[in-house]
């Protein structure tokens, strides 16, 4: 017993008894109960999961699963009435052989589909015509067939061998199709493709040994037992992941979801605060600057000259902020995309205005003011912001001593305004990043001249609203220049 043992002869043994079991109809009937079992829990998951998304790949899965659950279910209860002496089904043999291998090979011809679909995505429609087109001929194969079988053309070995030549050219085509498809489309490939190789067995012994012996000798039979089961635990398995797979990355999706809901609700919160910050920043700025004009004429008694610098200053400081609230008011507006032009004809010469070249000025720097007078037809007060961006960049990067120069004329079917200065320049890697929001070069003097990085994106934004676009000339070192086109 013991040297049985170790030499395996008992393992071997049960091994016999077990494949003989499952060869006899009890052991086929369980072997079919289980697979059946198996079918139902699959189709139950894939139904959950198709009842939330509805995908196309999911259909044939289904059809195709069921298929082998409807199969398994007739073969259980013919195998039932056999083993339990309710019926005798031995005049049907070559029928419920027929029915049982037609179920199998339809549902194969699904299942096949349903796990290849996802490299067929793109021709969706063509591949559906061809799965169309091979259940029809199938059904026409075996039907002819069995046709051919009653009127004493075909003998029954001939029949199984036709049935096992569909079933491989089913089982062999994915690695034909694939050729042709997206495969990196399919998740877990291998597992599937060595699942339909297995199954690719089956049939295979079937017609080596029907070709070989012109039976089907039971010593290869017993090879085939297991390998059903083998194979379809593989292939559930692929699914099981790719439902797993798919369910985490719904409830990944649900939670990012709700966090950009609940961020855009705060985007919305802080917007309308600053809208509302900003407004109410703009009255009494309104005022001072009124105020600041009536000191500066003398209206409330005489000014002295220091007095008079001193008040230029302010000028200047409350001009600034006013700029950066109407800046703060345009970026919530274009975020909340509310941002509507309001287009007029007037004189672009009307764009430069005095209090930015006197700024200027007061800071040493010449502007020379060559802007040609032409009617253009856009939003005044949107390119007047444009301007006064342009120009306070301008300013702010030009050091003492230095010059801008305003220009403006026609080219082809655009117009253009343009400021140029002789200040501190961009680096050429920087330039495509200047229009970024909250974008800034880092540069000492930059920071000495303080600002938020939003004038350009505003700039860039009011531009494309009108169709055109922003141009920029720039030298470090040498001054820059930015080219405001727009179509006429
Ligand atoms: P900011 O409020 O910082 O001026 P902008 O969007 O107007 O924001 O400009 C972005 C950055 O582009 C600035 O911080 C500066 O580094 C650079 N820049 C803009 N205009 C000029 C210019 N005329 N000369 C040199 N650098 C400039």
């Amino acid at each position: 017993m013991i040297s049985d043992f170790i030499s395996g002869n008992v393992r071997i043994e049960a091994f016999h008894s077990f494949t003989y079991f499952l060869g006899t109809s009890s052991g086929e009937l369980l072997r079919r109960f289980i697979e059946l079992i198996f079918y139902l829990i699959i189709i139950y998951m894939i139904f959950s999961e198709f009842r939330k998304n509805s995908k196309s790949e999911y259909k044939y899965l289904i059809v195709g699963f069921f298929a082998l659950l409807g199969r398994q279910l007739f073969m259980c209860s013919i195998l039932f009435g056999k083993i339990f002496g309710v019926i005798n089904f031995n005049r049907f043999a070559v029928v419920i052989l027929l029915i049982d291998q037609f179920l199998e090979t339809l549902a194969l011809l699904l299942l096949v589909a349903a796990f290849i679909f996802p490299a067929f995505k793109h021709i969706k429609l063509k591949f559906q015509k061809i799965v169309l087109l091979s259940f029809y001929s199938i059904a026409l194969i075996v039907f002819s067939t069995y046709i051919l079988y009653k009127a004493g053309y075909l003998g029954e070995n001939s029949q199984i061998l036709f049935l096992n030549i569909i079933q491989i050219a089913v089982l062999v085509a994915p690695y034909f199709f694939l050729w042709k498809g997206r495969p990196h489309n399919i998740k877990y490939l291998k597992s599937i493709m060595l699942a339909l190789f297995i199954y690719l067995l089956i049939p295979l012994i079937s017609l080596i040994s029907l070709s070989i012996f012109g039976y089907l000798d039971p010593r290869l039979m017993v090879i085939q037992h297991p390998l059903p089961f083998i194979s379809i635990l593989i292939l559930m398995r692929s699914v099981y992941l790719t439902l797993v797979d798919k369910a985490f990355l719904r409830t990944e999706l649900e939670k990012s979801k709700e966090s950009l809901e609940h961020e855009r609700e705060l985007s919305k919160l802080k917007d309308h605060f600053i809208s509302i910050v900003s407004h109410e920043l703009r009255t009494p700025i309104t005022s001072i600057k009124l105020y600041l004009s009536l000191l500066k004429q003398a209206k409330f008694g005489t000014v002295s000259s220091s007095q008079e610098n001193a008040i230029k200053t302010v000028i200047n400081e409350v001009n600034r902020l006013s700029d950066l609230i109407d800046n703060l008011l345009t970026i919530t507006k274009i975020e909340a995309h509310k941002l509507v032009l309001e287009k007029s004809d007037f004189n672009i010469k009307e764009l430069a205005d005095e209090l930015y070249i006197g700024i200027a000025d007061n800071k040493g720097i010449r502007v020379y003011n060559k802007l040609k007078s032409f009617i253009v037809h856009a939003d005044r007060n949107r390119l007047k912001q444009v301007y006064i961006n342009l120009m306070s960049n301008a300013i702010k990067f030009s050091q003492k001593g230095g010059s801008i120069t305003l220009a403006s004329g026609r080219k082809g079917n655009e117009w253009y305004f343009s400021v140029k200065d002789a200040g501190i320049g961009i680096s050429k890697d920087e330039i495509p990043l200047l229009f970024d929001k909250f974008y800034q070069v880092d540069n000492t003097l930059e920071r000495k001249n303080q600002g938020i990085g939003l004038g350009l994106a505003i700039v860039k934004h009011i531009v494309e609203l009108h169709k055109g676009r922003v141009e920029v000339k720039s030298n470090l070192g040498k001054g820059s220049e930015f080219i405001v086109w727009i179509p006429i």
